[in-house]
């Protein structure tokens, strides 16, 4: 899964690629799975190293960090990267002369490679807190039922006043 610079014309190099799915690895034993991957994509040759701008299309399965259901996310992810293969690359992104931030990324010789592009794309494009909707109602802390599609009593007898439960006990 290499993008040989030789192939960059004068006009530059328009790519699109369709890659197979793939398992992210997270922290721990923890890895999200990922779809097929539809990049697209336009390499242009500068002075000291490789333009490569363009989108990341895939769909990642995630779990929810409230109720723990599995859920498929869609991703469409915009990356701007220059690739050079110069030894004084600065850690992090840098300031385009346009002001336009561009991270710059390391390349061993004359080849990109697309899978550490990929990883690292959607890694960085993933949310701290997936949640399957926005009002996710998550599982009950106490009995672990599924709030959004099932009730319990447990909040109900935490809520109830326990003045009240000793005058109920009176009568
Ligand atoms: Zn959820
Ligand atoms: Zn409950």
């Amino acid at each position: 899964m290499f993008i040989e610079t030789k192939e960059i014309g004068p006009e530059g190099l328009a790519v699109s690629r369709s890659i197979d799915g793939f398992r992210l690895p997270l922290s721990g034993e923890e890895a999200i799975r990922i779809d097929r991957v539809q990049l697209n994509g336009e390499l242009r040759k500068e002075n000291d190293g490789v333009a490569f701008a363009g989108r990341i299309e895939t769909r990642a399965t995630l779990a929810c960090s409230r109720c723990l259901e599995e859920y498929i996310l869609p991703l469409d992810l915009p990356f701007d990267l220059f690739y050079t293969t110069g030894p004084d690359t600065p850690p992090g992104g840098e300031r385009r002369l346009d002001g336009e931030m561009v991270t710059r990324v390391h390349m061993e010789g004359s080849r990109i490679d697309l899978r550490p592009l990929l990883s690292e794309q959607v890694y960085l494009g993933l949310p701290l807190k997936p949640l399957c909707r926005p009002d996710c109602l998550g599982l009950c802390p106490r009995c672990g039922t599924y709030l959004n599609t099932d009730a319990c009593t447990c909040a109900e007898e935490r809520t109830e006043d326990p003045r009240l439960r000793i005058l109920k006990s009176l009568l």
